[in-house]
């Protein structure tokens, strides 16, 4: 990037920055994730970086994001509330400690981690024991008073408590590196100005409530964040009050005027005072143990009451976070290590279309490459021409661009904002881009397909399905290998596999005797397959892995499957009338019975199905979330279809169990919501033992 191309990048990154802003901060209603919106900060910060001259004195990493109301009265922050810097992965974390380390070098650091609770940062005056004034952060400077809100939250106290002397002994007992004069003068009157700073938040159960009311109001709110900002920001005390709101109190200020030395005493002080203090916080000796406190936070975020987007990690002596001062609008020694966000915004560089087996012509978006959920992302699905329009992509468009769990990364959004003019609209192929035959579009379906069924490219995605995990499950043969086998001539249908020698294998590039050698044995392994797994590999149209399970459930053997008639598909459970005919069709074409001749030929062997006999989960919709430790994720799938039972991928009120492993995902939250039964490990195996 020119610097001049920069320059204009950064321009138009304030502008879409502040408008989001100022939806999220000072109207409450946000249009894009919180994840969307960090990317492009994160995009600035960069640039910033790169080209210190460029920065803008109003950039918004330069302030702090919201504006106080007029409905309130100001107030003028004795000292700044600020913002914090995020960071989403170890390797930033680290980065983090070297530049801390410039500026204090020779100083061994240590820290303190805490939750990073959603909520509405609050910074509570009590003058002497009594609270005067509750004041949201607004812009940093200057906030907004208010007190008569704040006093609903029942969690706040009005007074500050003077802890016994039992519980003041105990302390400085405990934390010996405390000034006791300071501290004694300090919480044994408490006189003049303390000042402490906290999250109001609302609990999951409360949200859920309160936005169904809002909903029928055609009122909902976006999250949580903006629910507590709207709950605070109410001019009648009494709607605050009927929010049941919470609060967490995370920062004590002038800490020295109390002679504590870290931030986990001045922690520990805010409870003496009465304060509600969250108690997952923890010292941390170095980066690992703060790594290793945000992994496990983020394992057991599904089960905390509240939203918590990451937790904050702080330089933990005071005097050294002091030292280290502010850089912009964040502390330097302060970071928000972040959850991998499952949205990022990027620019689409060009759209390709990709051939499938069944002949539909998929987008593909190349993109700019970005980290999402963990990954390098570069490439997401636009999913059919359809897609395209709804969105109204166009190459070079910045996108924001989602991925959850194991799903292909998708565009979920343009933003318009960023446009220049010189983007250009997605042309549609007339022809496939791999064999040049025309295109065409079937009658109420939205994917564009390829005319000829001959298509290389379909060919090859059709074996790619035939020998991956679900269907054949041959290890070593990839995408890459199967392309080569292909190209060499060496394979042309699914049945050609099967007869592959050594010798064949031996001259390929990227194969030696011995990988030659693995790879037949895989294949040898691979012939003895369930008839469920056959049929899957075989790629019918509309067959996933529960409907071959059916089919293989209700005929136990391909011939009486294949000599099926329309009536007798139909009347299996669970499959309707697309299927069946689907099904019916494949086998009246004439090149399955060559192909399932050759496979028999070839040595592929169907084992006997073993008809399911317990009826224990007979009828019953199973989801599956998080790691099981006994059993991989396919050993339990296959335990709850030789029940009778059915698996789903999403949770959904006819859901009867949600089996919940090590790390649940958001379908854990959902299920909870939904009162989904669920079943913990030991659970599940006493079920399965059942039959
Ligand atoms: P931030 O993410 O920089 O973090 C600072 C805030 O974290 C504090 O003000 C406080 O409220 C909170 N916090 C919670 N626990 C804390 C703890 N233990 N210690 C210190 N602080 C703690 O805050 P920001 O600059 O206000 O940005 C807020 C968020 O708002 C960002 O995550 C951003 O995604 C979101 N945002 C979203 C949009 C949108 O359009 N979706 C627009 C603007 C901002």
């Amino acid at each position: 990037m020119t610097r001049e191309q920069a320059k204009k990048r950064m321009k138009q990154l304030q502008s879409v920055i502040e408008h989001h802003s100022y939806l999220y901060y000072v109207l409450d209603r946000p249009e894009i994730s919180d994840e969307a919106y960090d990317s492009m900060v994160r995009e600035l910060r960069k640039l910033e970086e790169a080209y210190p001259n460029l920065i803008a004195q109003d950039s918004p990493t330069q302030r702090v994001g919201g504006k106080a109301l007029g409905k309130f009265r100001k107030v003028t922050h004795r000292t700044p509330m600020l913002s914090v810097q995020d960071v989403i992965s170890f390797d930033e974390l680290v980065a983090w400690k070297e530049r801390l380390s410039r500026v204090v070098p020779d100083t061994s650091l240590d820290y303190y981690a805490e939750l990073k609770i959603d909520g509405l940062a609050i910074s509570l005056t009590y003058r002497d024991g009594l609270l005067e004034v509750g004041a949201t952060r607004g812009d940093g400077i200057v906030g907004e008073d208010v007190t008569q809100n704040i006093k609903t939250v029942k969690a706040i106290p009005l007074r500050l408590r003077m802890p016994p002397e039992k519980e003041i002994v105990r302390f400085l007992k405990k934390y010996k590196d405390i000034d006791e004069k300071k501290f004694r003068q300090r919480v044994e009157t408490l006189k003049g100005t303390i000042e402490m700073r906290g999250e109001v938040y609302m609990t999951k159960d409360v949200f859920e409530k309160v936005n169904t009311e809002a909903r029928e109001l055609q009122r909902e709110y976006a999250n949580p964040r903006n629910i507590s900002a709207g709950s605070v920001r109410q001019l009648d005390p009494k709607i605050t009050a009927s929010r049941n709101l919470n609060f967490y109190a995370y920062a004590l200020k002038d800490e020295e005027t109390f002679g504590l030395a870290t931030h986990e005493q001045a922690h520990e002080c805010m409870k003496l005072l009465g304060l509600p203090v969250e108690r997952s916080a923890e010292y941390c000796k170095d980066l690992e143990a703060a790594c290793n406190y945000q992994e496990h936070i983020q394992k057991i975020r599904p089960t905390l009451p509240f939203w918590i987007d990451g937790v904050v990690v702080s330089v933990h002596n005071n005097e050294l976070l002091e030292r280290l001062g502010v850089v912009g609008r964040t502390p330097r020694g302060v970071v928000a290590f972040k959850f991998p966000p499952e949205q990022a915004t990027t620019r689409i560089i060009d759209v390709a279309f990709q051939v499938g087996r069944t002949g539909a012509l998929t987008p593909v978006a190349h993109l700019e490459p970005v980290r999402i959920a963990g990954t390098t992302v570069s490439h997401a699905t636009l999913h059919n021409l359809d897609e395209i329009k709804r969105l109204d992509a166009r190459v070079g468009d910045t996108v924001i661009v989602e991925k959850a769990g194991d799903i292909i990364p998708k565009v979920v959004r343009v933003v318009k904002e960023f446009r220049s003019g010189k983007e250009h609209v997605i042309s549609i192929p007339k022809s496939c881009p791999i064999c040049g035959s025309k295109t065409y579009r079937r009658e109420g379906e939205v994917a564009l397909y390829c005319s000829n069924p001959k298509c290389f490219a379909q060919d090859k995605e059709r074996i790619i399905h035939f020998v991956s995990k679900k269907g054949f499950d041959i290890e070593g043969l990839g995408e890459k290998i199967v392309e080569q086998l292909m190209s060499a001539g060496l394979v042309q249908t699914a049945a050609d596999i099967f007869a592959l020698t050594v010798d064949e294998l031996k001259p390929l590039e990227r194969f030696a005797d011995k990988s030659a050698q693995n790879l037949v044995e895989a294949i040898e392994k691979s012939k003895d397959i369930e008839l469920s797994r056959f049929l899957y590999a075989l790629g019918i149209r509309h067959v996933g892995e529960e409907t071959a399970r059916d089919l293989a459930q209700h005929f136990t053997n391909i011939r009486t499957l294949q000599q099926a008639s329309l009536e007798g598909l139909q009347a299996v459970e669970n499959i309707g009338g697309v299927v069946a005919q689907s099904v019916y069709d494949y086998f009246r074409q004439e090149h399955t019975a060559a192909l399932i001749g050759e496979l028999f030929k070839n040595g592929v062997h169907i084992k006997k199905v073993q008809v399911v006999s317990s009826q224990f989960l007979k009828g019953k919709t199973v989801v599956l979330t998080g790691t099981l430790e006994s059993l991989s994720r396919d050993e339990a799938k296959e335990k709850i279809h030789a029940l009778g039972g059915d698996v789903s991928s999403s949770v959904s009120k006819e859901t009867d169990y949600v089996v919940v492993g090590a790390d649940p995902g958001s379908k854990y939250d959902k299920a909870k919501k939904l009162g989904i039964p669920m079943l913990n490990e030991a659970e599940f195996l006493k079920v399965l033992s059942k039959d």
